[in-house]
């Protein structure tokens, strides 16, 4: 079998937080998806994606030699309860390999049989879901967004049973890393300091290096993570995405979004927005992400600490709780930076002065009311005001029922853009550089799945290609840029 070129220093550093397993073996292995531009990236051996193993070793009945999987513990609280182990109950780790741009990112199976964390569950993963992860994550990097990817999708010839029978597949994920705030909390909450101490200068040395035997490397942590926290969901939110599970362990310290199962792109905007069916208060809704990411971060900050004051000491720990302190209350405030600045680069006014902010976070907020009171497609609204920077508004007067009403807020918007400093000549193109014409829409998504389980991979194909592209214009002519029929976006639920 080939190598990958693993150097494992998960396996290596942190001997306490892994058990190794192999993969199950499965009886008909047969690729889905393969990613070639991802394994290029990782300079895989040539022809791992075609060859004629690729299929075995892409369920893990084949192994590359230099493997050594193993299945990671984590803790976490999951819709506000804590579980002191949860752990890879259906992934397994690879082993990290070094990218063309000296980047380590690990590779993982998802879905390859039982492990000593599986509790009650199979250790398998379907058809279905598997290939939703490929697509959306695929659509959320060609949005430059951070995520984990899909290297491989691939069926395993076996039915896996949820409600009905299904076909089992393997996905392969690529990741920055697997550590999660779960990770932290699986030690914090065994009181192993030593381990947490080990797993803090770990994710220093992956992640923030700069901070590494630094005395407050563990505040710098925290924020480093929270800093990247902000960023991603102010990304996430200016693109209409609902992660659907932000769990603590479903929060990567890496900044990556990662686990993607009940997740869904808002259509109509509607802040209240929730498709997973097992989220019955909403609390993961679209705009209450950024206050579950503090929420979060808050379980993350007190794991640290214990590293970062001893408990015996008092003063020392009250300093270190305040500092810990400061930085959650600082989140909203950088997560509201991040998404007011994407915000202004989506109303084409970027170069925005400290006197301009309140203006246009008023312009922004009430483009918004008017989408939401109108139920307007969130994705086509941002793009056809792009085209109407460039003079054609009747596109977007045409998704309005109201007009005389957005007639106004574009009266407001255009003497705004009037007096901008920034060059009124690119506006258009710069707001279609952050306003995607093509998102993963429900239906198409549910469409390319249901065709997959019932063995015809075309339609996902299609929208796979669709999806790379997400900036181009024409596709708002196809159905890939179209939203749904009114009837069948009501109601939806992911799962
Ligand atoms: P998730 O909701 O996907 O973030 O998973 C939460 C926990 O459940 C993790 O510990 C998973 O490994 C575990 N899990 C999810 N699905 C399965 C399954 N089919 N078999 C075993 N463990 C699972
Ligand atoms: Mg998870
Ligand atoms: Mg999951």
């Amino acid at each position: 079998m080939p190598r990958f070129g693993f150097d494992n220093t998960y396996v290596r550093d942190l001997p306490a937080a892994w058990i190794s397993r192999r993969p199950l073996a499965v009886p008909a292995p047969r690729l889905l998806f393969a990613n070639h531009p991802l394994a290029d990236e990782l300079s895989l051996p040539a022809g791992t994606l075609e060859g004629p193993d690729a299929a075995a070793l892409f369920t893990g009945n084949l192994l590359p030699d230099d493997a050594e999987p193993i299945a990671q513990a984590y803790a976490g609280h999951q819709f506000g309860h804590f579980s002191p182990q949860l752990g890879d109950g259906r992934a397994l780790l690879l082993g990290e390999v070094v990218d063309r741009h000296g980047r380590r990112r690990d590779i993982a199976f998802k879905g390859s049989g039982r492990t000593p964390f599986s509790r009650g569950g199979d250790g398998k993963a379907a058809v279905g879901p598997m290939l939703r992860e490929a697509l959306i994550g695929e659509a959320m990097h060609a949005l430059g967004i951070p995520t984990t990817r899909a290297l491989a999708v691939a069926a395993t010839g076996e039915r896996v049973f949820r409600d009905t029978p299904l076909p089992g597949a393997v996905l392969t994920r690529v990741a920055a890393s697997h550590l999660r705030v779960g990770t932290f909390q699986y030690f914090a909450a065994r009181g192993d300091l030593e381990m947490l101490a080990r797993l803090a200068d770990y994710t220093i040395a992956r992640h923030d290096p700069q901070l590494a035997g630094a005395p407050d490397r563990h505040l710098g942590l925290l924020r480093a993570v929270a800093g990247r926290q902000a960023q991603l969901i102010a990304q996430w939110m200016n693109v209409g995405f609902i992660h659907g599970v932000m769990n603590t362990d479903n929060m990567a310290l890496s900044g990556e979004t990662i686990d993607y199962g009940p997740c869904a792109f808002m259509e109509a905007y509607d802040p209240a927005t929730v498709f997973s069916s097992i989220d019955h208060h909403g609390r993961y809704a679209y705009a209450n992400q950024p206050a579950i990411a503090q929420w979060n971060l808050a379980r993350f900050a007190e794991t640290l600490l214990p590293l970062m004051a001893s408990p015996d000491d008092e003063p020392a720990m009250a300093r270190a709780v305040a500092d810990a302190t400061a930085v959650i209350d600082e989140f909203p405030g950088l997560l509201d930076a991040a998404l007011r600045a994407g915000q202004r680069e989506k109303l084409g006014l970027a170069d925005a002065t400290a006197d301009d902010l309140a203006t246009d976070a008023a312009l922004a907020d009430d483009w918004l009311a008017l989408l939401q009171s109108q139920r307007v497609d969130f994705t086509l609204a941002w793009r056809h005001l792009a085209i109407a920077a460039d003079g054609r508004r009747e596109p977007l007067r045409d998704l309005f029922l109201d007009r005389a009403a957005l007639d106004t807020w574009l009266a407001r918007w255009q003497a705004r853009c009037d007096r901008s400093a920034d060059p009124a000549a690119s506006r258009a193109d710069r707001m279609r550089r952050a306003s995607p014409a093509v998102i993963p829409r429900n239906h198409l998504v549910e469409e390319a799945l249901d065709a997959a389980t019932e063995g015809d991979l075309s339609p996902f194909e299609a929208l796979m290609a669709a999806l790379r592209s997400p900036w181009d214009e024409a596709a708002l002519q196809t159905r890939y840029g179209a939203p749904a029929p009114s009837e069948v976006t009501e109601g939806y639920r992911t799962f």
